[in-house]
């Protein structure tokens, strides 16, 4: 008995394992073509300001819409677009798309600002601030109203080079958060030596957030610490109205998540924009 159960465990390992490649293949070979057939584009999640209730900013998530395959999601062809050495373009294009997207938004809302997700390999690259100054002289945008989101695995591939590559960028006036923060390394005292401005704190976190557990989480000391490094604070992933309240309460800084918005197609960013008021919250 125990033999065949081997068997079929094995069998079911076997089985999951050319899945996964087949996979691969599948969405490499249509990937390897997805930039020229033109079947990326851009969402936008808006980010609540907690003080003024207002929009302060977007963040750009990428989407793939393949004929064969619909809507593949990011988390299932960002680290194959990064194994297949794709991602240096469809980083480019992204930051590129964003700022064109902020050119033309510059005008009704200077104050906005637009983020974009960055992966390792792109900070790898010894060109690389020099391609995104141009990027964002050409689109003739001032750099604050551009951001960048990076993790801190990201970090960690080759601290020393990585750091120097965001502090230049900052000293262009570009926004840099530090996004899924707590799912990584986490060295909390490395912190207040990275050229960053803010911290995202990862949903997880703040799904943990309820009325039964409202001193007795991560989040709130999270937030208390980064004050105290200097550095701004957004939660992602906030999907209700009890999370949005107590994080007004822990003084956090910027919300993103359901409860505002889900990431929306430009056009309708553009209609957000124009009608949303605020989200106010009571910090009692
Ligand atoms: P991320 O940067 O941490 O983005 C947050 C993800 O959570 C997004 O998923 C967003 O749609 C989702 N989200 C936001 N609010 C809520 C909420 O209230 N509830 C729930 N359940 N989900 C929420 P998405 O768009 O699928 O992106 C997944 C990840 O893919 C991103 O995580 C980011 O790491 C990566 N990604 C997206 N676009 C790009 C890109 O242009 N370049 C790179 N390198 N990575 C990207
Ligand atoms: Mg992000
Ligand atoms: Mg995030
Ligand atoms: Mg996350």
């Amino acid at each position: 008995k125990a033999k065949t159960s081997g068997r079929n465990t094995y069998k079911m390992f076997d089985h999951a394992i050319s899945n996964e490649i087949a996979e691969k293949t599948v969405l490499g070979t249509y990937l390897r073509s997805a930039m020229v057939n033109k079947e990326f584009l851009l969402h936008y999640q808006p980010k609540i300001d907690m003080v003024t209730g207002r929009i302060s900013g977007l963040e750009a998530l990428i989407r793939w819409n393949n004929p064969q395959l619909g809507m593949v999601s990011p988390l299932r062809f960002i680290r194959l677009a990064e194994e297949m050495g794709l991602i240096v373009s469809i980083g480019y294009w992204v930051l590129q798309e964003a700022c064109d997207f902020a050119a033309r938004l510059y005008k009704q809302y200077p104050e906005l600002r637009i983020s974009v997700n960055l992966s390792s390999v792109q900070l790898m690259q010894t060109d690389f601030v020099d391609k995104v100054k141009s990027i964002i002289e050409q689109a003739n945008i001032p750099p604050q109203m551009i951001g960048l989101e990076i993790t801190e695995s990201l970090l960690m591939e080759s601290f020393t080079a990585s750091v120097g590559k965001l502090d230049s960028l900052k000293e262009f006036g570009m926004y840099i958060e530090l996004d899924d923060f707590g799912t990584g390394y986490s060295s909390l005292s490395y912190l207040k030596n990275l050229p960053i401005h803010a911290v995202k704190i990862d949903k997880s976190f703040i799904d943990d957030i309820s009325e039964t557990n409202r001193h007795n989480n991560i989040t709130e000391a999270i937030i208390k610490l980064a004050h105290m490094f200097g550095l701004s604070v957004v939660a992602e992933g906030v999907e209700t109205q009890d999370q949005a309240r107590l994080l007004t309460e822990y003084c956090c800084d910027t919300f993103q998540g359901y409860f505002a918005s889900k990431p929306l197609p430009e056009e309708d960013v553009k209609s957000f924009l124009k009608t949303y008021k605020y989200i106010l919250l009571c910090r009692d």
